[in-house]
């Protein structure tokens, strides 16, 4: 494709646009115009009177997909203790680690590492949990990417804060460092249940009301996890938050897996997200996730890779792939979780579970130019009978051409254009 992609006001024409709005609209011979970061006019045919047209040679136009739980600089730790189970990784391998490598420079080496996966596979938008924040968003915003992120909140100490006071101060500075970014958009995010004590939890919540930001934790992941709350609190970690009042604050709650209806009518009743993380419960043997019962109750249901320490990569197609195939085999029912909603979970619930919904996750009049641009020239993308199994089922992120976000170019013709490519990384 021509490289006046790069031009501030650009219309691609000779496209196929999966809109992902509303009505689920799809326009071929499609052309969408851009200008600066938004999306100013979508239509069919070759528009006339242009001065900046590029020829788009049949490809697919989506909205870039949106990763709702990740913790992008273990990026540095992909691999580092495979074939445990998650407490066991969590504690003998995963905290041991950080306590010896997680610093500013390994979290910016993590990060660049991660952020260039992101790209290649087509993450335009990712909600991250992890230290270092600052450092994080700042190689973010380098490369262009949007996230929803924050310090993440513990109750006890890391490399990056000693004491909760601590992580809470370093949380609110980024709030009022970031707030005005147009591609960081700052998030409260703690740990669990498990590792926060209710007094920082209630501290939290009131934060998120004064600030005006939503909630991202970790919830009810194993069966052990459900375990120790319940001990402790004499609830489950989903009722445990909704007693704390944290589930109407705009949560979304990672991997969810051991959840009950009455915790799925709960999400329902209170607008919390779930963002569904099947690599990582497969892969730490924690479970699957009940997400065809928890769409019926009515809760939004985004996906998530998790951190690559547990997965091992950032891939958004891998992911939605698992989730339209692993719910069919355990409920024994082809037609749950059809092509059409795993994209959406993948797409436009990521941005409603991100509180972006009105900016991101559709191709809309108005909203920001976050788009991919997938190339059915590739093998993999022959034939196309219906688009959204051909996206769905067929595609790998190897058809991922071209990845803007807010209508820049960070990759053409799958070669990045804002990080270079990282050949080598050693943990040290
Ligand atoms: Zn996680």
């Amino acid at each position: 494709m021509e490289s006046n992609l790069n031009k501030k006001i650009k219309t691609i024409y000779n496209a196929t646009i999966i809109s992902m709005n509303k009505s689920m609209e799809i326009i071929e011979d499609a052309f969408i115009t851009i200008e600066n970061d938004k999306i100013t006019t979508l239509g069919k045919g070759k528009p006339t009177n242009t001065e900046n047209l590029i020829n788009a040679n049949g490809k697919i136009i989506m909205p870039g997909f949106i990763n709702a739980h990740t913790h992008l600089p273990m990026t540095l730790y992909r691999g580092i203790a495979d074939d445990l189970p998650l407490h066991t990784w969590l504690e003998e391998h995963i905290w041991p680690a950080e306590a010896k490598y997680t610093n500013e420079k390994n979290v910016r080496k993590g990060s660049k590492l991660g952020l260039a996966e992101m790209i290649k596979t087509g993450t335009t938008t990712f909600a991250d949990m992890y230290f270092f924040s600052d450092a994080i968003a700042e190689e973010t915003e380098k490369a262009g990417m949007r996230a929803v992120m924050g310090e993440a909140i513990l109750d006890f100490p890391t490399n990056s804060y000693k004491k909760t006071a601590e992580a809470i101060s370093k949380a609110v500075n980024f709030i009022e460092k970031w707030k005005s970014s147009n591609l960081i958009n700052p998030a409260l995010i703690f740990h669990s249940t498990y590792t926060v004590q209710k007094e920082t939890l209630l501290t939290i919540k009131e934060l998120a009301k004064k600030h005006n930001v939503r909630l991202h934790t970790h919830a009810s992941e194993t069966q052990k996890e459900v375990k120790l709350v319940k001990d402790a609190q004499q609830l489950n970690p989903i009722e445990y938050l909704n007693s704390l009042g944290l589930l109407k604050q705009g949560l979304t709650a990672a991997h969810c897996v051991w959840t009950t209806e009455s915790d799925w009518k709960l999400f329902a009743q209170n607008n919390t997200s779930v963002a569904h993380c099947p690599s990582s419960n497969l892969k730490l043997g924690s479970g699957i996730a009940p997400i065809p019962q928890m769409l019926k109750a009515g809760v939004n249901i985004a996906i998530g890779t998790d951190g690559c320490a547990s997965n091992n990569n950032l891939d958004m197609v891998e992911e939605m792939r698992l989730t339209a195939l692993l719910h069919k085999g355990t409920s024994l029912d082809p037609t749950v979780i059809p092509a059409k909603e795993a994209l959406k979970m993948a797409t436009i619930n990521g941005a409603k579970a991100l509180g972006l919904e009105k900016q991101i996750g559709s191709i809309e009049v108005g909203k920001q130019a976050d788009l991919l641009l997938i190339d059915t020239q590739n093998t993999f993308m022959h034939p196309i009978f219906d688009y959204y199994s051909a996206i769905v089922y067929s595609m790998n992120s190897g058809c991922i051409d071209t990845v803007l976000v807010n209508g820049k170019v960070l990759m053409q013709g799958k070669e990045l254009t804002t990080l270079d490519e990282v050949h080598s990384v050693k943990v040290k």
